[in-house]
């Protein structure tokens, strides 16, 4: 019996397959995907954005290979990542076969854009070959003609019908080990499409909102159309389209993540939105934290409240907590674990939250209960 059941999310049961090391489906954590901007052919650019991402906690990163120079360069790419690379190929067989030779882990190609069903088997023999697996992605800007015909418009049993056709050309040649993502920029339809999906089959479903746009409305809508499908239990890995840093897309897709208890990776801060009754800057130091914390991965959860009114009561369920102790008092409470313990001044705060932090980000890692 669960203590919270308001909090239960039960996830639909996928099939799991293999992005490199990192599992994908079944009872493996929701992975965070991103991908380059940069052109394939400029290793280290595009290596420096890879470790940038991998930093922020991306669990796999996706590159696109357009032309041969890419696919070329992608072995040095996949050499020198600490995280598995995915291949993004469009169209051209060839490509994806020199990016499975290239030590891709996984090829985002749809099968029913290659052609010729010989062409079709090689890429899979040379994804079998290599290890690889697949990602079908179908995206509601660029609809096969003839469900654009037979449905009018870009809708959800479009996108759905594509995918299982897709999925299908691989299925009769024995292939299964492909995850699946149906993607659009509207966030009913692409609700309605995963959630279509997920009940005509049991492969992994790749979350995302696509062109969702800059930071803030991307992150809106895709909190909105990720989180309620991770909601529903639907969704095994994610990635967050935002016209913006790939870092931040990492960033927003473990925030949702967090929000809805599935996984937890970095520093969780709880904070009020300010009001008269705050004894100290909340605003400015919880911008401070944000940034001084981003290195931290370990679960660490706090709580920056102005005043009584709701400090000690946040304070309780957070790992650590600041309550202000009134406007001009310069007498901020810290609790610990929940309890509260001593006081400090607003000047020395936000050094003495940062050596908390750390110190319970060290304590956790070192009991092995690092980031999930
Ligand atoms: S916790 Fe206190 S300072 Fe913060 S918004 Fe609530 S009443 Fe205002």
């Amino acid at each position: 019996m669960s203590l919270r059941p308001y909090r239960n999310i039960t996830r639909r049961t996928s099939r799991k397959i293999m992005v490199g090391p990192v599992a994908v489906g079944g009872d493996a954590p929701i992975s965070v995907q991103t991908m380059t901007n940069t052109l394939t052919s400029d290793v280290e650019g595009t290596l420096e954005q890879i470790r940038r991402a991998a930093e922020a906690g991306a669990d796999i990163v996706r590159v696109s290979c357009p032309d041969e120079a890419a696919t070329q360069a992608l072995r040095e790419i996949v050499r020198g990542s600490p995280v598995p690379i995915v291949a993004d190929i469009h169209f051209h067989y060839k490509r994806a076969i020199e990016a499975a030779e290239a030590g891709a882990a996984c090829l985002r190609i749809n099968p029913g854009n290659i052609g010729a069903p010989e062409r079709v088997r090689e890429v899979i023999q040379a994804a079998r070959d290599h290890g690889c697996s697949m990602r079908i992605g179908v995206n509601a800007g660029s609809l096969d003609k003839h469900l654009l015909e037979k449905y009018g418009e870009p809708c959800p049993e479009a996108l759905v019908e594509s995918a299982l056709e897709h999925a299908r050309i691989l299925e009769d040649n024995d292939f299964r080990e492909f995850k699946i993502s149906v993607k659009a920029s509207n966030v009913f339809m692409a609700v309605a499409a995963y959630r279509g999906l997920a009940s005509a089959c049991d492969y992994p479903l790749h979350l995302g909102i696509t062109e969702a746009g800059g930071l803030r409305r991307g992150t809106v809508q895709s909190a909105m159309g990720i989180g309620a499908l991770l909601w529903d239990g639907i969704g095994d890995t994610l990635r967050v389209s935002l016209t913006a840093d790939i870092a931040e897309e990492v960033k927003v897709g473990f925030d949702i993540l967090k929000a809805l208890d599935l996984r937890h990776r970095g520093v969780k801060i709880v904070s009020c939105p300010t009001c008269a009754r705050q004894g100290f800057d909340v605003v400015k130091t919880v911008e401070t934290l944000e940034t001084r914390l981003a290195h931290i991965s370990a679960p660490v959860t706090v709580s920056i409240l102005g005043c009584v009114v709701n400090g000690p009561g946040e304070a309780r369920e957070t790992m650590i907590g600041i309550t202000g102790g009134g406007v001009g008092a310069d007498r901020n409470r810290v609790y610990i674990g929940g309890v509260s313990d001593h006081n400090v001044g607003s000047a020395e705060m936000i050094d003495h939250i940062v050596e908390l932090v750390e110190a319970k980000a060290a304590e956790i890692e070192t009991a092995g209960q690092g980031e999930v």
